[in-house]
């Protein structure tokens, strides 16, 4: 931010500068016009007089003097309209690069924050499986405890291997991900996520409105994804009331999928960037569980693969609600 921040004011500067040599060469310009033009009509009037043998004359209203004002005018214009051009071109240019190298630095900024995420991610799993495997080898545990810590152990490896398939599904969507769409019931693929989710979270309290036969043309690998990561945020971000609330709706031809939590909310100023790459809200409650920032990311690249869209609302004063409609 520091780099980003001395950058504005070094192009400001730069463009503060130009800015100001431009208008002082368009007053010279201007100058100097004035100054041709002055002298072209004292000649013509001298040659007039000459001419016509008399000691003072108007020339203003003689029509070579209206050419030679109109040249004049003619000039000034030029010089006064290239100068803005020029001015407009060269803040458009300062803009444009300015706003593109900021771009850049943020990029690698986020990619910077994903890999301290995701060192943490990957170790402390990878430390719990060693310490479980080597608590097998120095000790003899009775069976019960080897089935307790295989479980943990497995817990771990599988929260590895979900991490993977996020970075793995979020490399592929920024590329060409091979979508697969078909005609599905939705209703039974939403039931079946939740019941899969409810089983393995028998802490969260699913409520489920689903409407029954609903078909809509989806790829279900990524639509099941969808579903997981919203359904992984609602309880994630629920510390005390776990009551997560899934709709399926149809109203018309659009197919309406809602998950509302009654956890710790999205402040305001926070909603447009959460689906962005990498982004966590930087606030203690979100630091306090695990991720990556690339949920959300995923989800709306998969809904807009899909031709749909994706709304964060609060859920009645307390909570989110996310809304997606196909
Ligand atoms: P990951 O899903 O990759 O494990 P993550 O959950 O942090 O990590 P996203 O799912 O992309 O990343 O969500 C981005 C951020 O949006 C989260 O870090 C969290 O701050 C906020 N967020 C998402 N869903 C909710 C929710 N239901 N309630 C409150 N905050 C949420
Ligand atoms: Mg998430």
């Amino acid at each position: 931010m520091k780099k980003n921040k001395r950058l504005r004011v070094l192009s400001f500067i730069v463009i503060g500068y130009m800015l100001m040599a431009l208008l002082w060469w368009a007053i010279l310009l201007h100058r100097k016009n004035t100054e041709v033009f002055v002298l072209k009509s004292d000649l013509l009037k001298e040659q007039f007089m000459n001419t016509a043998g008399v000691a003072n004359v108007d020339v203003t209203t003689m029509p070579e003097f209206k050419e030679l004002k109109s040249e004049y005018e003619r000039q000034m214009y030029m010089i006064f309209g290239e100068a803005v051009v020029f001015g407009i071109t060269l803040i458009l240019g300062i803009y444009f690069i300015n706003r593109a190298y900021v771009r850049e630095l943020s990029a690698a900024d986020k990619q910077k924050n994903f890999l301290l995420s995701i060192t943490h991610e990957l170790k402390s799993p990878l430390a719990s499986i060693n310490l479980i495997l080597s608590t097998f080898i120095k000790r003899d545990l009775p069976s019960d405890k080897i089935k307790e810590l295989s479980s943990d152990g497995l817990k771990e490896s599988t929260r590895l291997e979900e991490l993977f398939n996020k970075i793995l599904i979020s490399t592929r969507l920024d590329q060409a991900y091979p979508f697969n769409f078909e005609s599905v019931n939705i209703s039974n693929l939403i039931s079946t996520c939740a019941n899969r989710f409810q089983n393995l979270h028998p802490e969260a309290k699913l409520i489920y409105n689903i409407e029954p036969e609903i078909i809509h043309s989806v790829d279900q690998e990524s639509m099941v994804s969808v579903i997981k990561n919203l359904l992984e945020n609602a309880l994630k971000y629920s510390p005390d009331e776990k009551e997560i609330t899934i709709d399926l709706r149809r109203p018309g031809n659009q197919t309406i999928i809602e998950v509302s939590d009654h956890g710790i909310g999205i402040p305001k100023e926070e909603k447009a960037k959460i689906f962005d790459q990498f982004y966590r809200i930087g606030s203690e409650d979100t630091r306090a569980s695990q991720g990556t920032g690339l949920g959300l990311y995923i989800v709306k690249q998969i809904v807009h693969a899909h031709d749909g869209s994706i709304k964060v609302n609060n859920n009645d004063g307390l909570g989110t609600k996310l809304t997606i409609t196909l």
